[in-house]
C-alpha cells in the first residue's frame, strides 16, 4: 500500500490517504490535549505506544465479532483502517463514576454504577462536546434510528469485553469513549481506542493509568502509557 496525501490532521492523529481509495493510513501523533484543546502538551512516545495498543484492542474485538475499521499495522506510528464516513457523534460508557459525570451530578468519583451507562456527544470542540440524546442524534439526521441503536447495542458489548480484558490485567475500566462511522454502507467502529480516551485505574492501587494524568498535571504520563501498553500485550 502506498501512502498519497494528508487528508486530515487533528490533535493527536493524522489521516492520510492511500492508493487503494477504500483504506487509509492514521498516523499517531505525541501530542496530547485537553479541555477541548485548551490545554497542550507532548507525551513523549505516546504515538508509538497508542498505535500498538489500539492495534492490539481492536484485533481482540475483531476476534470477539466486533466490526472495526481495524486493517493492520503498518509501522510503529501508522495503522491502516478502512475508509469511514464519521458520525459526528462520542459515545461515552462508564462503569465507575469519573469526570464530566461527577461533575453534573455532583458526586465522588470511583462510584461504581448499578448499570453501565451510555452516554452522546455531538463532536464539537468549539461547542465543548456538548451533551446529547438519540432523539437530537435522528432530529439532526447525524445518525438514523437503527444506527443508534447498534452504535449503543455494540459500545455496551464492547465496554464487556474490554472491562474483562482489562480486569483480567490488572486495570479497572473506568469509561472510555468510542466513534463510529459507515464504510459502504456497514456501521464501523473506528477512531482509537487508547489511555487517551478511556480512564484506565490500577485494579490494587486505583492509580490513573490514562489522559487524566496528562489533564490532572499528575506527573509519571509516559510511565503509565507504558505501563498500560506492557499490560495490554502481556
Ligand atoms: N473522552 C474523550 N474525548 C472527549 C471526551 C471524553 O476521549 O472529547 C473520554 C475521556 O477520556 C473519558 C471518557 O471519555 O475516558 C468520559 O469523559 P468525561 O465525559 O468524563 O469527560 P472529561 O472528564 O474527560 O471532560
Amino acid at each position: 500500500m502506498e501512502k498519497r496525501e494528508k487528508l486530515y490532521e487533528g490533535k493527536a492523529k493524522v489521516i492520510y490517504t492511500t492508493d487503494d481509495p477504500d483504506t487509509l493510513i492514521m498516523h499517531f501523533k505525541d501530542e496530547a490535549t485537553a479541555f477541548d484543546a485548551k490545554k497542550k502538551g507532548v507525551i513523549k512516545n505516546k504515538g508509538v505506544i497508542n498505535n500498538r495498543i489500539s492495534s492490539r484492542l481492536f484485533k481482540f474485538l475483531e476476534e470477539k465479532g466486533i466490526k472495526t475499521h481495524f486493517v493492520s499495522e503498518l509501522t510503529e506510528r501508522e495503522m491502516a483502517v478502512k475508509r469511514l464516513d464519521i458520525i459526528p457523534v462520542e459515545v461515552i460508557v462508564r462503569n465507575f463514576t469519573a469526570g464530566s459525570i461527577s461533575k453534573r451530578l455532583g458526586v465522588e468519583e470511583g462510584i461504581e454504577l448499578k448499570t453501565p451507562v451510555v452516554e452522546f456527544c455531538y463532536k464539537s470542540d468549539e461547542l465543548g462536546d456538548p451533551f446529547i440524546n438519540a432523539s437530537i442524534i435522528k432530529a439532526f439526521g447525524f445518525a438514523n434510528q437503527d444506527e443508534v441503536r447498534r452504535m449503543e447495542e455494540t459500545s455496551l458489548k464492547v465496554n464487556k469485553l474490554l472491562s474483562k480484558f482489562f480486569d483480567e490485567r490488572g486495570i479497572i475500566l473506568v469509561d472510555f469513549k468510542l466513534e463510529f462511522g459507515r464504510h459502504k454502507g456497514t456501521l464501523l467502529l473506528g477512531d482509537e481506542i487508547t489511555p487517551d480516551g478511556c480512564r484506565l485505574w490500577d485494579k490494587e492501587t486505583k492509580e490513573k493509568l490514562d489522559k487524566d494524568r496528562f489533564r490532572r498535571d499528575l506527573g509519571k504520563i509516559e510511565e503509565a502509557y507504558e505501563e498500560v501498553l506492557n499490560k495490554v500485550m502481556g
